[in-house]
This record gives C-alpha cells, sequence and structure tokens, in this order.
C-alpha cells in the first residue's frame, strides 16, 4: 500500500525522524489556515506548496511551488488544487490532484549552503537483507545518477539480527561528506529512519532529497512510503491512510471480496487457482501470442458465487478478447468449478461476449469436461497445457 507524501511523513515523525513540517488542505481556504498556522511556528511567510498524489517528479510538472507570501500562497494553491498533474511518473493524462500538502520552507539562507541528499531503505532479494541506500546526489533523478555516476550511490546492509549498528550510521554520515552537527543529527536521522522502516513494517522508503539545512539540521523533505500489505492487520491507523482514489476501482473490488487480482495491460484475461499455476497460465498466454490482461488468484474455493465475480471483474477490462480459465481439481473437485463456471455464465446472461477457454485438471476432470463441453455455451475447452494455448492463440487472431 503507497502512502501519500504528507502520510509518510506521519509515520516517519511518529518514530522520531525529523521532517518538514506542514499541514494537509483540500481548500484554499484550508490552505490559507495551514499557511498561517505554520508562520505562527515559523516566523516565516515563505511556504512549499506540494500537490499530493501517488506519483513522484511533482517539482518537475509543476506540483511543487514556493509561495513567498499569503497572496502568493492563495493563488498557487488554487493553481494546483484541482489541476490534472503530469509527470514523468504518471499516466500520459495526469493525476488529478484532490489535496495539497502546505509545507515550512526549510531552503533558508544561513551559515552555509542548503544541500540534498537521497536516501531509501528497502530488501534487497538478492541477499535476503534490508538495505540503506544512499548518495550525495539527491534532489533530482537517481535512476540519471544510478546510470550515469553509479560509484555514486552507496549500499548499507543490515545484519537481521543485529540490527542497524552506530558505526554504520556514522559510515552513512560520513560518506555523505558531513562533519560535526550535521554529521551527528545525520546518524540519528538514519538510526529513527531505519527504526521507522521495520517498525512500520514497510517495503520501501524513499527519501528524495533528504535535505541538510543551512544551519546543519538533517530533515526529510519529501518521503515515498509503502507499507506491506501482508502487515496492515497490526497497523490500523496505517491501513486507514489507504486513498481508494489512487487506487484501481477492479483491484479494490477485488481485494473486497478476498480475489488476489492485479491488473495488467494485455488482452486475455485469466481465471486461475493458485498463485504458481496463474504465473505459469501468464507464461503460456504469452507464448501463444497473447498478453496477459490481469493476474488472477481465486484461491481454493471455485465456487459459482467466486467464479462469478471473477468473471465480472475480468470482463470490466474492455482490452480483453479472450478469457483463459485453468483451474487445477485438487481440494475443490473439478466438476464442482465446471459446475460453477456454467452456472456463472447462465447468471451473466449477455455480458459474456468473449471466447472463453477453460482447462479443468485434477480430480473429476472428465466430469468437468463433459459438463463443459455439453453446456450449450461458448466455451472452447482444453486438456494439455498446449492445447489450451493453441485455442487462446485461435481466439485473439
Ligand atoms: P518530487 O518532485 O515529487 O520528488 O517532490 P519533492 O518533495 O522532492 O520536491 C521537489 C523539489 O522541491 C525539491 O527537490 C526541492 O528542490 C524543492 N523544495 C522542496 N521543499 C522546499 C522548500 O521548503 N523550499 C524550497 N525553496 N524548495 C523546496
Ligand atoms: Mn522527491
Amino acid at each position: 500500500m503507497n502512502l501519500h507524501e504528507y502520510q509518510g511523513k506521519e509515520v516517519l515523525a511518529g518514530f522520531g525522524v525529523t521532517v518538514q513540517r506542514g499541514v494537509v488542505a483540500a481548500t484554499i481556504s484550508e490552505a490559507l489556515q495551514a499557511g498561517k498556522k505554520i508562520t505562527e511556528t515559523t516566523g516565516s511567510e515563505w511556504h512549499i506548496v506540494k500537490a499530493q498524489i501517488h506519483a513522484g517528479g511533482r517539482g518537475k510538472g509543476g506540483g511543487v511551488r514556493l509561495a513567498k507570501n499569503i497572496n502568493e500562497l492563495e493563488t498557487i494553491a488554487g493553481d494546483i488544487l484541482g489541476m490534472q498533474l503530469i509527470t514523468p511518473q504518471t499516466p500520459p493524462e495526469g493525476k488529478k490532484v484532490n489535496q495539497i500538502l502546505i509545507a515550512e520552507d526549510v531552503y533558508y539562507p544561513g551559515a552555509s549552503e542548503p544541500k540534498e541528499f537521497y536516501m531509501s531503505v528497502l530488501l534487497n532479494r538478492s541477499t535476503g537483507r534490508n538495505m540503506i541506500m544512499y548518495s550525495t546526489e539527491g534532489g533530482m533523478d537517481i535512476e540519471a545518477v544510478a546510470d550515469k555516476t553509479p560509484h555514486l550511490i552507496f549500499n548499507e546492509e543490515i545484519d537481521p539480527a543485529l540490527g542497524l549498528i552506530p558505526f554504520q550510521a556514522r559510515k552513512v554520515a560520513f560518506n555523505l561528506g558531513l562533519s560535526g552537527a550535521a554529521f551527528k543529527d545525520m546518524t540519528k536521522f538514519v538510526s529513527a529512519l531505519y527504526r521507522a522502516y521495520v517498525g512500520s513494517d514497510a517495503s520501501l522508503f524513499e527519501i528524495n532529497p533528504v535535505l541538510k539545512t543551512s544551519d546543519d539540521r538533517i530533515i526529510a523533505v519529501d518521503a515515498k512510503v509503502t507499507i506491506d500489505d501482508n502487515s496492515l492487520f497490526k497497523h490500523k491507523d496505517i491501513e486507514s491512510m489507504r486513498d481508494l482514489s489512487e487506487e484501481n476501482p477492479v483491484e479494490v473490488e477485488a481485494r473486497e471480496v478476498g480475489l488476489n487480482y492485479v491488473d495488467l495491460d494485455g488482452n486475455v484475461g485469466c481465471m486461475v487457482n493458485g498463485a504458481g499455476l496463474a504465473m505459469a497460465t501468464m507464461d503460456l498466454i504469452k507464448q501463444s501470442g497473447g498478453e496477459p490482461a490481469n493476474f488472477l488468484d481465486v484461491g481454493g474455493t471455485a465456487d459459482a458465487a467466486r467464479v462469478e465475480t471473477a468473471f465480472r471483474l475480468i470482463l470490466k477490462d474492455p482490452k480483453v478478447k479472450a478469457i483463459l480459465i485453468n483451474i487445477f481439481g485438487g481440494i475443490v473437485r473439478c466438476d464442482r468449478v465446471a459446475q460453477g463456471i456454467v452456472d456463472a455464465y447462465k447468471n451473466m446472461g449477455d455480458a459474456v461476449k468473449v471466447p472463453i477457454i477453460v482447462r479443468l485438471q485434477g480430480t473429476n476432470a472428465d466430469i468437468a469436461k463433459k459438463i463443459i463441453d455439453t453446456s450449450g455455451f461458448n466455451f472452447l475447452s482444453a486438456t494439455a497445457f498446449q492445447e489450451a494455448a493453441d485455442r487462446v492463440q485461435e481466439a485473439i487472431s
């Protein structure tokens, strides 16, 4: 589950990470109130107005702007609220901005220049350990840095048994070229950030930029936070931050009925039981010249109601030209699944307009095939994997 920047900062702050302070607003008057409130604590009329959408690169698209007084704040808040923000990470049509974060300006002048760093915490899947990835080249496209000057990106891996050791935090601060008060504050920042990552069961933190202010404080200016969905039962406070308007509506619906569904770009819908078989089926579709339109694991109980729900979800995607049902009857008998498919089809009447390829293998597969073949509906049955692939190919060509 992805969080908005303001929510991510709230989670970080809860674990003692210093963040750029801000107040979220959904209207211009809320934005002005927020601005006044921040000015009371900072004494500055300068604010940064930041579009809250689930995509990065907002600065490049005009979604992050500096306001130097209350009038500018009003104008900029009005410009950004409701705008269709296009960034390198949004779909081509952009994303609508429903909320903005009014934040304190932390790039104020002082004894030294503010300096932007990059820092993320994530799982290194090849070593099975969490790592902190960081660079002196923050604020800009980290992908470009990784591409052109990879030696400027450092990794620090954390032993799961020991956790982050203080010397590792000091190493990060040292490699970032810090000294004095900024060095000390960076070690505190890194420790708190790692504590927050583990404590919130996150799968990704990306803080770009981490700022060294002109008076040597270390602050998270941006926060991209992804929390592991499987841990949300432990974090009701975080789960309640979910913004459904940012999520794929079909995936939201699937989650509500307990189906494991991921929307994809292809033309062949698939309904499968078991994640492994689902992956194999997607490969099969690709081999037969199609592209999977979705990943859908209906799970162990493929009864008529579930099959029908799954059908309806797949058919919401106008790109679907054929549906491949590939179910292994182990715990659930194939004949029951077959009956479920036929009943679902019956219930849906004219809704199904695309060919459906059905492959049922396992307990009572022969009875199942008979049910499918004699149903009188537009089914193509297949027994072998290759046969199913050939039927898919015929259906979409
Ligand atoms: P992103 O473009 O979506 O990654 O959004 P960020 O939150 O990273 O902000 C983009 C850029 O806005 C940063 O790299 C900074 O250069 C700038 N910015 C952010 N906060 C402030 C601030 O308080 N003052 C000033 N002057 N610039 C800021
Ligand atoms: Mn950023």
